[in-house]
């Protein structure tokens, strides 16, 4: 399940780690924080920008390392809210990177919030189905140094944007892990990423800003929330009852709700932190007044937000979204029992569209074009 490049990419290293390999290798230990300091706070692009370093470190650097894990392939952008970084990796397989802005009022485009989502595998093994991630199974998890680069060319892109106004800062404001696969069945990875890049040498950018969601992978929360680096939790529930939840969520089978929300009311009190139940609707299959009695209940106890989130429809699938009118009034049963509750407007069907679209789409094309 894994790939195995030529290098390792460079993103992947701690200081720690490469201090070490600096040091095995003859070199001096301090030369990882100037390595490190070159490609998070100016990002560069090749090894010879890095003029502070001798020749020989250059070139060792180079015969070991890759420093460009995603090669940019091209923007997407979508009513003005959204941007996608379509990446391409060394095997050929394509992520993507949303940046999301969130216009705030009375502020400009360039000073609106903006909300970063990062892919985590090529594909997803957990088979949601109403999920374009999942519609081919699980080609391979990212490694670290992969997940980190999708900041850098971010920040790469944002840079060129809007000019930082200090030259080390993130021009980001939130972080979440919410595009293409399951974060946690990629656990080791995903924690390396996150470390390297909330690390004062990395990106230094603050947990506390960092939302992980998954399917609900029972053991993997129960690390999670002993894990010190203290990221949000966020859990794709999308059914109130095992009955439903199951339809459209295989994962459901291995761990069914009386499995899952004890470990997220675990989580939430270890880290005395609230977590979001996110919840699409789709017509017909979750969208029951009585399922949202059901989440209302759910909520309640676990003292949870609960994102609503009207399904995107996708090319293939035979789901829909429920009117608007019916949006509401299963909103309206959460609010009204005391629940904390969003449902994203019609402003937000390109924001949620994250979710693999854009790869697969690219995936089609590229089939169509080699196969005449
Ligand atoms: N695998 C993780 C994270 C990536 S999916 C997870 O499932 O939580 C990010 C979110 O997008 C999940 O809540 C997922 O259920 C949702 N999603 C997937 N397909 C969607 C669609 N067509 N419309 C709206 N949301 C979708
Ligand atoms: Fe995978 Fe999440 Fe999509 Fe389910 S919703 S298939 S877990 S990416």
């Amino acid at each position: 399940m894994e790939f195995t490049p030529a290098k390792p990419a460079i993103y992947g290293e701690t200081l720690e780690s490469l201090t070490a390999l600096l040091q095995e290798h003859g070199h001096p230990a301090f030369r990882a924080q100037q390595i490190m300091a070159w490609l998070y706070k100016k990002r560069v692009k090749t090894w010879e920008e890095m003029t502070n370093l001798s020749r020989p470190l250059r070139a060792w650097l180079a015969e070991t390392f890759e420093l460009e894990p995603t090669g940019f392939v091209l923007t997407k952008q979508s009513e003005d809210v959204t941007d996608k970084l379509l990446l391409e990796l060394a095997d050929k397989s394509l992520i993507e990177t949303v940046i999301i802005r969130a216009p705030q009022l009375g502020v400009g485009q360039e000073n609106s919030r903006k909300t970063i989502c990062i892919s985590t595998q090529v594909g997803c093994a957990m088979g949601c189905k109403f999920c374009a991630s999942g519609l081919e199974g699980l080609k391979r998890n990212l490694s670290a140094g992969e997940i980190v680069h999708q900041l850098i060319q971010v920040c790469r892109q944002e840079d060129s944007r809007t000019p930082r106004a200090h030259a080390e800062l993130v021009s980001f404001d939130n972080l979440v892990v919410m595009g293409m696969g399951e974060p946690l069945h990629n656990y080791d990875a995903i924690i390396r990423a996150l470390t390297i890049l909330n690390a004062e040498w990395g990106l230094g950018f603050g947990v506390r800003r960092i939302t992980l969601s998954t399917s609900g992978l029972v053991p993997k929360i129960k690390l999670l929330a002993d894990e010190p680096l203290g990221v949000r939790l966020a859990i794709s529930l999308h059914g109130a009852t095992n009955e439903v939840r199951e339809q459209i969520m295989p994962i459901n089978k291995a761990w069914p709700l009386e499995k899952l929300l004890p470990a997220v009311k675990e989580f939430s009190e270890k880290r005395g932190r609230m977590v979001t139940l996110e919840f699409i609707l789709i017509e017909e299959i979750n969208d029951s007044l009585d399922q949202a009695e059901k989440l209302r209940d759910i909520a309640y106890d676990l003292h949870a937000h609960v994102n609503l989130i009207p399904y995107n429809t996708v090319e293939g699938l035979p789901w829909k979204r429920p009117s608007l009118t019916r949006q509401e009034k299963f909103a309206r049963i959460l609010f009204d029992g005391g629940v904390s509750v969003t449902l994203r407007r019609e402003k937000g069907h390109a924001i949620d569209a994250a979710c693999g679209q854009l790869r697969l789409k690219t995936e089609k094309q590229r089939e169509a074009l080699t196969t005449g």
